[in-house]
């Protein structure tokens, strides 16, 4: 990494102090698990950049949906950034996700709010490509990347941790302040190894802690995981409330045998 990089990393290096990583429960998963974390953590940090987005009222130019993405990728990237699993991992999970509506024939929704899954797999490719050429060169090779392309993902992402960086400025507290975690609930579900998984995890009390002591909240967002009949997750504006299904949960597990 360059020394200018480094220098544009730290403002949000500074909020990578405050959550320290489920190394420790980590070690202990299985692959399939591991892959499973790994994405749970990607779509929760996804949500918490819709929340972000709301709670602060901060311009978005473009699609939000890649505003939430990048926001993600660049937080595992600051605050796990000896982890390479978790971005190949969210990456990877896209890339199954597109292979597999390829092979069922389903149709490409090139109108819709996200971009495919295969763009959004290789976005997070790209950014940590981008910031980190060296830990993610098999990566790079991987998605066989050329030279060209790492260039355009290195100012890309530059681009974005610029972005971010002035936007959340006003609304970080200071390195070290102390705050409650975000609230936690975990509802009882019809998939119960799911909800198990996840408690004995620790991720969301993780996520919760990083959530209450980054951010000077207006309201700051609950999390929770819960049935909802579809494999999803999502933040309500109106609650402000992030929800994780319990079925996306089972649906990972189901993409970790694609591999
Ligand atoms: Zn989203």
């Amino acid at each position: 990494m360059t020394a200018a990089r480094t220098k544009a990393l730290a403002p949000l290096l500074s909020l990578a102090l405050l959550c320290a990583p489920p190394a420790a429960a980590q070690d202990e998963m299985s692959e399939a698990e591991a892959f499973v974390a790994s994405n749970i953590l990607h779509i929760l940090l996804h949500e918490i950049g819709h929340a972000v987005i709301d709670q602060f009222a901060l311009p978005v130019i473009g699609q939000e949906e890649d505003a939430a993405d990048s926001f993600a990728t660049l937080e595992v990237l600051t605050i796990y950034d000896d982890d390479v699993d978790i971005l190949l991992d969210a990456a990877e999970a896209m890339l199954i996700m597109h292979d597999i509506a390829e092979a069922g024939g389903t149709p490409l929704d090139y109108f819709g709010v996200h971009d495919l899954d295969i763009q959004r797999g290789l976005r997070i490719v790209c950014h940590a490509v981008g910031i980190d050429p060296d830990r993610y060169d098999e990566a790079a090779r991987w998605t066989e990347m050329d030279a060209d392309q790492q260039q355009a993902c290195a100012i890309e992402a530059e681009t974005a941790i610029e972005s971010w960086d002035a936007l959340l400025e006003p609304y970080l507290r200071e390195e070290g302040a102390s705050a409650p975690p975000a609230p936690v609930t975990l509802e009882d579900s019809a998939l119960p190894e799911m909800q198990t998984f996840l408690a004995e995890s620790g991720m969301m009390a993780d996520i919760a802690s990083y959530v209450g002591e980054t951010f000077r909240w207006p309201q700051v967002p609950a999390l929770t995981a819960a049935d909802c009949d579809e494999a999803n997750a999502w933040y309500d504006p109106d609650r402000v409330e992030i929800t994780l299904c319990y079925e996306f949960i089972d649906e990972l597990f189901a993409l970790a045998e694609q591999r």
